[in-house]
């Protein structure tokens, strides 16, 4: 029990970085539209990898729902695919990992 509110309140905080730092990337963006700079090239690289990096945000954030998820339903720290519990050593360092070391693999 205790447990899972520690788990919990690392998924928050991992949900609400991610979120700051989603928003973060959109505000600059409309920043840099908003100046018109016509170094339209540089430009589009550097959104490039933003997308990049959002993507991978966006993605985590979708991993940390899920892993709330499981966590209202009971099924957390059960690797999804294998459905063999999933090395608490793991979840430590990864607390929203949705298999097990050898289904990641
Ligand atoms: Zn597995």
């Amino acid at each position: 029990m205790n447990e899972s509110v520690e788990i919990r309140k690392k998924l928050l905080a991992m949900q609400a970085e991610l979120q700051q730092r989603l928003q973060q990337t959109q505000s600059e963006e409309r920043h840099e539209v908003e100046e018109g700079d016509d170094t339209t090239a540089q430009l589009w690289q550097v959104s490039e990898v933003r997308d990049g990096l959002n993507d991978e945000a966006i993605a985590e954030l979708r991993d940390i729902g899920r892993a709330l998820e499981r966590l209202d339903s009971g099924d957390y720290g059960i690797c999804t695919r294998c459905g063999e519990t999933i090395n608490p050593a793991r979840l430590e360092a990864l607390p929203h990992a949705e298999f097990c070391i050898a289904c990641a693999e």
